[in-house]
């Protein structure tokens, strides 16, 4: 029979030494299904693993979708009974990502995805976590590498892994249901039980890789195992063009410490831009339950 989905993470967990023991690893949860199982599984193997999990929500504000979020990663936390801490956007920006990116003059995706990249690593290594993880899975990478060939952004693609290791400036990310599918996701989430809300960002429509991930599903439906096929060969392309592996060494941001190729990072460049102090992060308190 093949392997359920709870043995297939746990074994790239361990196979490819996602984590370590005495490692902290703060799951980024968003409310959905996919980092649902991803913090659902970590918490469960906790012990046996030798880490601490604990949740880390970031709340944009955007309206109705977030608050149905937080309610959801509330529950969540409290069934794994594991400590969430919540950042509110609106505390270090003043507003909710709307309005942040409407000042910006930029697209809403776009910030979101640069404020989610930089706080799911600046806040785990401020808080003493040393790993983060999210609920990236197969459909995910699949999106990823069609959206980055269309743009030329060849060295993105070959960054994609279930594992980056930690760095001076970085925390260790880690993408537990890296090879899952979405839809084996979902059924395990309800099979177990696993709170998630379904509902969906409103400015999910104007996301670049949403039609291109769900156009695969045809061609999946086909061709059982083509995302796999097609994500483990680009990998293998990645590896065997060896230039792009080159990456230039980031620097450290003046304000901020986050890495960046110049010496100020597009967030406190942002802040800058909207009157903000840069480099000041507000901290989210912890809700522990007991
Ligand atoms: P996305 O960027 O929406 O495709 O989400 C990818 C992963 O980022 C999710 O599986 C989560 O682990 C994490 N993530 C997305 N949104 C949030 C959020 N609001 N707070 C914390 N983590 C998030
Ligand atoms: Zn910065």
């Amino acid at each position: 029979m093949a392997k359920g989905l709870e043995e297939r993470v746990m074994g790239l967990i361990r196979g490819d030494r996602l984590v370590r023991r005495g490692d902290k690893v703060m799951v980024a949860v968003s409310g959905g299904k996919d980092s649902a199982v991803a913090a659902w599984i970590l918490a469960k193997h906790a012990e046996e693993l030798g880490i601490e999990v604990a949740l880390l929500h970031l709340d944009q504000q955007i309206h109705e979708y977030s608050s149905d979020a937080r309610k959801t990663v509330e529950k969540l936390a409290k069934q794994l009974s594991v400590p969430l801490y919540v950042h509110e956007w609106r505390k270090e920006w003043g507003t909710g990502l709307g309005e942040i990116a409407e000042k910006l003059h930029k697209a809403p995706c776009h910030v979101c995805g640069v404020l989610k990249r930089y706080y799911q690593n600046i806040i785990p290594k401020k808080l003493g976590y040393n790993v983060v993880a999210t609920g990236h899975n197969l459909d995910d990478s699949v999106g990823f590498i069609i959206n980055n060939l269309i743009n030329g952004q060849i060295e993105y693609i070959a960054k994609l892994a279930p594992m980056l290791p930690e760095t001076e400036l970085t925390v260790r990310k880690i993408k537990p249901l890296f090879w899952i599918q979405e839809w084996e996701i979902r059924k395990f989430a309800d099979e177990h039980s696993i709170p998630y809300t379904n509902t969906r960002c409103p400015f999910q429509q104007f996301a670049p890789t949403y039609h291109i991930r769900r156009s695969f599903d045809v061609v999946e439906e086909k061709r059982p195992g083509t995302r796999k096929a097609f994500v483990k060969n680009v990998m293998k392309l990645a590896r065997a063009v060896k230039k792009v592996n080159e990456t230039k060494k980031p620097k450290a941001c003046k304000y901020c410490g986050a890495p960046t190729n110049g010496d100020v990072c597009a967030v406190c460049k942002m802040k800058i831009k909207l009157g903000l102090e840069p480099g000041k992060i507000v901290l989210p308190e912890v809700m522990k339950w007991n």
